[in-house]
């Protein structure tokens, strides 16, 4: 595909695709020919003709071709139809888990992608700006392709944290001060270094959080769902939705195109603000309105693609909420209790926000949903501090088949 930047907002274009932002200050994205996508929009019939493994389906769709490494294990997530969640969530569900991804979260499918065009490139280091989920992703695909990493990270940062990103083996900076400010200040070290830092709405990231709604779309057809529920921090992954649903939709996909609705933790919440504020521009939280929250991977003050996530959601008929940490946490269990999916705080958020929505009849009863729980949970798990582990009873060895008994015949 040839690489103009285009900009949603004023509809500039620029060949320098090195570009990220707009000179209206708005993010960019990678135009895609949607006439590439006709066989995806294919009205009934499963598509035919695509090869290529994980994100490489979408070849076409891609600023850059699949460079091997664990590229090729990023994406092609499942669907799955939840029916045991259908009573909380108060419409029908189905769970796109993306956990599954090499590194356990969606972020998996944008460092395949910018990673890949780093190297194509000549790019000999990348970086990036994060001490979670992004870390660890774009370490990995770093390391699979033998190029260099730099993590920048606050200097605050948790030991767990930094052992889940260092397994990488990065070269981890803890940088003193605003970690906020990084995220412009990484941006013009990239023009003037030989370095490509690759942050949360990066253009080629954005295309390849595209490949997660054409999976949704292809699993489902020829059904299309009404609403497609995602977590929103920088915005980054609702961009790519909302570019994967302009994409089809101008491919001819839908009769009616699912909206997109985004949720945010109550912590941090400026995106749900500036939409029920009607406002057209989200603006950055004032530091003393900035709370804590258990969705750690969530909760930027200022996100970089906010404005554009607020576009997609007001675009597409959809809105954007906020859930609380009692709220997520009730979420996370009923996930796992019943769907069987562990998933972290930060998309627990989807199913405590579709239920609010459905409470508000935003969603119908009768209308699919579709959830994206974002990361895994099992990062999180494992230190022994819940107390559901007490849970567990004990039995004397000549109890156990008496046990066993009574409680096969409670079922
Ligand atoms: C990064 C992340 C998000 C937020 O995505 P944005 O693109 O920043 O809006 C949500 N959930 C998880 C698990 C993440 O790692
Ligand atoms: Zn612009």
């Amino acid at each position: 595909m040839d690489r103009t930047l285009v900009c949603y907002r004023c509809e500039s274009e620029y060949r320098d695709d090195r570009r990220v932002r707009c000179d209206c200050g708005e993010p960019l994205w990678f135009d895609v020919d949607s006439s590439a996508l006709e066989d995806l929009a294919g009205r009934g019939e499963r598509p035919t003709g695509r090869d290529g493994r994980g994100p490489w389906r979408y070849a076409d769709a891609l600023p850059a071709a699949d460079p091997g490494g664990i590229a090729a294990a990023a994406g092609n997530t499942p669907l799955i139809r939840s029916p045991r969640l259908d009573r909380v969530a108060g419409c029908r569900v189905y769970v796109a888990d993306e956990g599954e991804n090499p590194t356990g979260s969606y972020k998996d499918r944008g460092s395949a992608v910018a990673v890949a065009l780093a190297l194509e490139r000549g790019a000999d280091v990348v970086g990036t700006v994060s001490y979670g989920n992004m870390a660890m992703s774009t370490a990995a695909h770093a390391a699979s392709l033998d190029l260099e990493c730099v993590v920048l990270v606050p200097e605050t940062v948790s030991p767990g944290r930094l052992e889940l990103i260092a397994q990488y083996d990065p070269t981890i900076l803890r940088v003193e001060g605003d970690y906020g400010g990084l995220y412009r200040e990484a941006l013009e070290l990239t023009r003037s270094l030989p370095i490509s830092f690759l942050l949360s709405d990066d253009p080629a990231r954005v295309a390849g959080y595209e490949t997660a709604l054409f999976e949704i779309h292809e699993a489902l057809a020829p059904e299309t769902p009404d609403a497609i529920v995602v977590p929103a921090s920088s915005g980054g992954l609702a961009s790519g939705i909302w570019r994967g649903l302009r994409d089809l939709e101008r491919a001819g996909a839908f009769a009616e195109p699912p909206r997109l609705y985004v949720v945010q933790t109550a912590a941090s919440d400026p995106i749900t603000r500036a939409f029920a504020a009607g406002r057209d521009d989200v603006s950055p939280l004032p530091a003393d309105e900035v709370g804590e929250t258990i969705a750690r991977s969530i909760g930027n003050p200022n996100p970089p693609s906010g404005t554009r996530a607020l576009t997609a959601v007001r675009r597409t008929g959809g809105a954007a909420i906020s859930v609380t940490d009692e709220e997520i946490e009730r979420a996370q269990r009923r996930f796992a209790e019943l769907g069987g999916f562990c998933v972290e705080p930060a998309s627990a958020t989807t199913l405590a926000g579709v239920e609010r929505l459905t409470e508000r009849g935003e969603i119908d009863e009768d209308e699919t949903a579709v959830l994206v729980p974002t990361g895994t949970g099992f990062k999180e798990l494992g230190t022994g501090a819940e107390t559901e582990a007490d849970r567990a009873e004990t039995v004397a060895r000549p109890d156990l088949s008496s046990r066993l008994e009574s409680l096969a015949s409670r079922r």
